[in-house]
């Protein structure tokens, strides 16, 4: 079936109760024992198992290709339940541009566990191999990347990590189960932050790991979800499972209108660079239109000047919200170097946008109007 017809087929919910077409969302955390001292239906205490969220499970998984997921409170949750299941001693590769929260995880927090990482550009496959230690037991990956929108061949990727014994994951957040299928190109599992496309109306905080095998690594993964409780409300889980009913018809027309906006930008005088992976312009474009079936509502754009000038142009917006996060229905634009501290290697005149589901042609003329009066 098509990814479409499984964000709502995939999963029937039949209601005893009232025949409601929509499901209702269980708040009880705790579940009655039969006759038999058995659990009817398996439930027997939320943070274990919820039906609201065995749902959203069940969808990711099926829209992943996936044999089993597991939803958390949050994508960092999701994350560093995945780095949980290493062992003191081992090492990770990170992309060296990612998501921040990702490698400040490692650095910052994972660091007393005895992991230790090293950031490489996952773009160039020679790069991961010269990277990979005896103890490299994970290879992270985020196509396309973020701030950079840099695409990393995930077949590729993925095959270094299997002959080298490593897991491959890949933070497929900004490309959505829609335009892309790691678990079919080789990684071992996908992450997401549900906060974003999947929900796609910015007013749930979730995220998802969905495994290609149900092994040791899935087992263990469960455990921690379970066990350390990091656990999304049915309430989220049911939101999140509604975004999704809609998440091709979204991610579809915000591709577009990216595409649209990116183009309209790169030829402005007043544009140093757009970073699109649609673009022909972009350094991974062809593997981006082998791998993805759109490019993405994501973009970065550079602003001839600096800093000031790239706040300069962000504040003369009318449609685009200053916020950070992405992924929603609404346009929203963000300096990334500021939300990144002092350390970062995002370029100052680096805006991010994620784009909405506004008509392109207000887009464009918002954006027409902002660069013209620089
Ligand atoms: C937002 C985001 C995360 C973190 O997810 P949260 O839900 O905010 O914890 C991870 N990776 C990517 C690519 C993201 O955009």
């Amino acid at each position: 079936m098509h990814p479409e017809t499984l964000a709502l087929h995939s999963t029937p919910f039949e209601d005893k109760n009232a025949s409601a077409v929509v499901p209702p969302i269980y708040l009880s955390t705790t579940y009655e024992r039969d006759e038999a001292y058995e659990l009817p239906q398996g439930y027997l205490y939320t943070r274990a198992g919820n039906p609201n969220r065995q749902q959203l499970e069940q969808t990711l998984a099926a829209l992943e290709g996936g044999a089993e997921a597991l939803a958390f409170a949050s994508g960092q949750a999701a994350t560093l339940a995945l780095l949980q299941c290493l062992k003191p001693g081992d090492h990770v590769l990170v992309p060296d541009d990612a998501y921040y929260g990702t490698p400040s995880l490692l650095q910052d927090f994972m660091n007393t566990w005895g992991l230790s990482f090293t950031k490489v550009d996952t773009t160039q496959p020679a790069e991961i191999v010269s990277a990979l230690r005896p103890a490299t037991r994970l290879i992270w990956l985020e196509t396309p990347s973020n701030p950079l929108l840099k695409v990393t061949d995930l077949r590729a990727a993925a095959a270094i990590a299997r002959e080298h014994g490593a897991i491959s994951v890949c933070d497929s957040t900004w490309a959505t189960p829609l335009l892309q299928r790691p678990l079919d190109l080789g990684c071992d599992a996908v992450m997401h932050s549900t906060t974003k496309y999947l929900s796609g109306h910015s007013d749930v905080l979730g995220g998802a790991l969905i495994f290609k095998e149900s092994g040791e690594l899935a087992t263990r993964a469960r455990q921690i979800q379970t066990l350390g409780g990091a656990v999304p409300s049915p309430f989220d889980c049911w939101l999140v499972s509604r975004g999704i009913k809609t998440l091709a018809v979204r991610v579809r027309q915000q591709a577009a209108n990216a595409l649209a906006l990116a183009e309209f930008l790169e030829k402005h005088s007043a544009v140093e660079r757009v970073h699109y992976p649609g673009l022909k312009s972009h350094a991974g474009y062809a593997i981006a239109r082998r791998q993805m079936s759109l490019a993405g509502g994501m973009l970065s754009v550079q602003i001839r000047g600096g800093a000031e000038d790239a706040l300069r142009f962000m504040k003369k917006l009318q449609l685009f919200t200053m916020a950070t996060s992405l992924g929603g229905v609404e346009s929203l634009i963000e300096h990334r170097a500021s939300v990144e501290g002092p350390d970062t290697l995002t370029p100052q005149n680096l805006l991010r946008v994620s784009v909405g589901l506004e008509h392109v042609d207000d887009l464009i003329g918002d954006m027409a109007q902002a660069l013209a009066g620089l």
